[in-house]
């Protein structure tokens, strides 16, 4: 486009109302978007190699998905297939609409909001949150070592989407909603691992911790015995910061006050969700985890759910 021409449309923009510019901006968005996701997806195409169905290296061109992506019809076995497949975006819909979404989940909008937003419905907003979340729940988190934090924290359990919920509500009578037990540990320097549990038992305990921790570490726990064992298993320095005298730090440096304060943004983070399955909750410890690694980019989320196999 000529930049008169580019010139000439500016100048209009004087003249819509609020309601048009609006829309014209939903449209600008849009294809903004499309723009960004087309490219990541040409530079996917770019590097296929193999058919993922066959792993033949014989395929070919062969016209375009409804939502405008290159196809692929491998030779060897006849099937097609495009360059995001094997990601969880593969027969995702309205491309043009990840990127807006993305935007939105980042800071932490509802499902429903972001299908208001985007003019999608609730399920679409919801397979497409999971679809996303995938990512970061699949990054596989390296033996933590140096200073390590370790506790575990407890959640409201919410019956959110269960079927049953109606018996087991009335089952439980007027007692407590019961509580989630969640392994926690991370290191000075940022990595963070997690796991929901059932239980919170010296065995989860030590299933989660004994092989992700790097010998020659220091173990900061609280005065919880079950570490005692992972710390005699293993060969580290246990500092155990047992509440006495109101003793929170020893020697100057062990103590576990960033998992204290990670946990709790976690769930202030959280509060907006208003409840969230069981099942669901590892995806928004990762989540979570993601996005403290990554806060540079509002579009991390999409471009590693496109790279992610
Ligand atoms: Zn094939």
């Amino acid at each position: 486009m000529s930049t008169q021409t580019l010139r000439r449309i500016l100048t209009r923009l004087d003249d819509l109302t609020y309601a048009d510019l609006k829309k014209l901006k939903h449209e600008v968005d849009d294809l903004i978007s499309q723009n960004q996701v087309g490219e990541v997806i040409a530079e996917r195409e770019d590097s296929l190699t193999e058919c993922p169905h066959c792993c033949s290296n014989d395929f070919t061109r062969w016209g375009f998905t409804k939502q405008g992506i290159q196809r692929f019809k491998c030779k060897a076995c006849l099937q097609t297939f495009n360059a995001l497949k094997g990601t969880p975006l593969y027969r995702m819909r309205m491309s043009q609409k990840w990127l807006r979404y993305n935007e939105l989940m980042w800071h932490g909008a509802t499902l429903r909001k972001c299908a208001l937003e985007l003019g999608i419905n609730l399920r679409t907003s919801f397979r497409w949150r999971h679809a996303f979340l995938k990512a970061p729940s699949n990054i596989e988190v390296q033996p933590l070592s140096g200073v390590i934090e370790a506790d575990e924290t407890f959640i409201n359990e919410s019956f959110k989407g269960r079927r049953i919920l109606h018996r087991d509500a009335r089952k439980r009578g007027g007692r407590k909603a019961p509580k989630t037990p969640i392994l926690i540990a991370l290191n000075r320097e940022g990595s963070v691992i997690h796991e929901v549990v059932d239980r919170n038992t010296k065995e989860n305990i030590c299933q989660f911790l004994q092989p992700r921790i790097a010998d020659g570490s220091v173990l900061c726990t609280d005065g919880n015995k079950s570490y005692i064992e992972v710390a005699n298993t293993r060969k580290v320095d246990h500092k155990r910061i047992v509440g006495l005298d109101n003793i929170r730090v020893v020697e100057d440096i062990y103590h576990i006050q960033t998992l204290n304060n990670y946990m709790m943004h976690w769930k202030e983070w959280m509060t907006r969700f208003r409840g969230v399955g069981r099942e669901y909750l590892p995806h928004y410890l990762s989540w979570f985890r993601y996005m403290k690694q990554h806060e540079q980019s509002d579009q991390g989320l999409l471009f590693a759910a496109m790279t992610n196999t």
